[in-house]
């Protein structure tokens, strides 16, 4: 089992950002961690809150608060500040903000095409930002000694009394070998075992696959904050998507949930890496764009490059665009279907496609959406852009910081 995210349901509409309710007999001290971890959490979310804002939306009374601001404080988590524009007389309420130069998580991405290393502060702001080239069937555990490499190279100008809360490595759901055939994998027991062998101390990492976390960033402050039903579709060389299904990440039996590029989508269609035919990805996949625009195989710019010409008026470009628009509906339509989202993110290079061709995209839904999910249904483009995987791989590392500020973490 590769990640520790929270698998599967129950379904409950509670907002996760309150304390927990207590659990009969639970002690003072579980109470008092629970909102050390309430306050915190909403101070790295939504940013610098002031005590008394705190005491509305976390629904504590406003000496509880206070002290579990002075603790956080004490720990050096958080600074405590008189307003600068203090509007009414009397005295102000003090404003808690996350000390996002002190607190930090390492956040790694291993992507289709090169290996990233971020230090992530404490509210998600990135500190530093390194990235390497990933050779054309590099394997996942092998990324790992080049990516503790940038790690070094940053760690020179980390401040001395700065606290490592975590890590996490966002992985891309297949690698591709040079004849183009797909081996589903990433974020399993060998990449662990790479892992623990380049980094023996400090808090470890855990692994996720890269949608899922892409997903978990733009749940957690992109485009699609505070929605609890949402599939998050990521493109790159191939499709696949991170399910979040009552506010919970959907990972499967074996955390390998969400290939939804490798929904056949025409039993006659072309050969797929993976060894099926006529899967999703196919048909809109950044392959598909480039051929039936007809371009040379390439990335991701010869992509913007044929967005671009589409835009333009370009009419073979246009026509591309149409074409793989309407295979992007076709798929999203029945995904809608089956899992019902509340929204539905374009990411990746589907963000763009999305963005070029919403008309076509939602003409499909339109034919093929069963009215009750279709009404509700948002589609959007994702917000946070290509540092998405980062974002969401250090939410996943500042978890244990969350969930016990003042027991968790490391110096460093
Ligand atoms: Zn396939």
């Amino acid at each position: 089992m590769a990640t520790p995210m929270r698998p599967g349901p129950p379904r409950q509409s509670r907002n996760p950002e309150l304390p927990l309710p207590s659990a009969p007999g639970a002690s003072q001290e579980e109470i008092r961690r629970q909102n050390l971890g309430a306050v915190l959490r909403h101070v790295h979310v939504h940013g610098p809150t002031s005590r008394a804002e705190l005491t509305s939306r976390l629904g504590l009374n406003r000496s509880t608060i206070g002290a579990l601001a002075a603790d956080l404080a004490a720990a050096g988590l958080v600074t405590e500040e008189v307003p600068t524009t203090a509007r009414r007389a009397g005295r102000p309420s003090l404003v808690v903000s996350p000390r996002s130069g002190r607190v930090y998580a390492h956040a790694l991405s291993i992507e289709a095409d090169r290996l990233r290393a971020a230090r992530v502060g404490l509210g998600g702001r990135i500190l530093d930002l390194r990235e390497v080239d990933r050779p054309d069937g590099m394997a996942a555990p092998d990324a790992v000694g080049p990516l503790a490499d940038l790690l070094r190279d940053m760690a020179r100008s980390v401040p001395g009394d700065a606290l490592l809360a975590g890590g996490a490595v966002a992985v891309v759901d297949t690698t591709r070998d040079g004849a183009g055939r797909i081996r589903i994998g990433g974020a399993d027991e060998t990449l662990h075992a790479a892992l623990g062998a380049e980094f023996p101390a400090g808090p470890g990492f855990v692994t996720g696959d890269l949608a899922d976390i892409a997903g978990l960033a733009e749940h957690v402050r992109g485009v699609a904050a505070g929605v609890n039903d949402l599939v998050y579709l990521h493109g790159d060389r191939g499709v696949s998507a991170g399910i979040i299904s009552g506010g919970r990440l959907v990972l499967g039996h074996r955390g390998r949930s969400g290939k939804v590029g490798h929904m056949v989508v025409d039993p006659d269609g072309l050969p797929c890496g993976c060894g099926s035919r006529g899967c999703w990805e196919t048909e809109i996949g950044e392959a598909a764009l480039l051929r039936h625009a007809g371009r040379e195989p390439g990335g991701p710019e010869a992509v913007h490059e044929v967005l671009r010409a589409a835009a333009a008026g370009e009419q073979t470009a246009r026509a591309a665009v149409d074409r793989v628009a309407d295979w992007l509906g076709f798929g999203v339509a029945n995904l809608v279907n089956v899992i019902n989202p509340n929204t539905v993110v374009f990411g990746g290079s589907l963000r763009e496609l999305y963005l070029a061709g919403a008309g076509t995209v939602r003409h499909r839904l339109e034919a093929m959406v069963l009215p009750p999910c279709r009404e509700h249904v948002h589609l959007r483009a994702a917000a946070l852009g290509p540092d998405a995987a980062l974002i969401g791989a250090a939410e996943l590392a500042f978890d244990t910081l969350l969930a016990d500020p003042l027991h968790a973490g490391a110096a460093g």
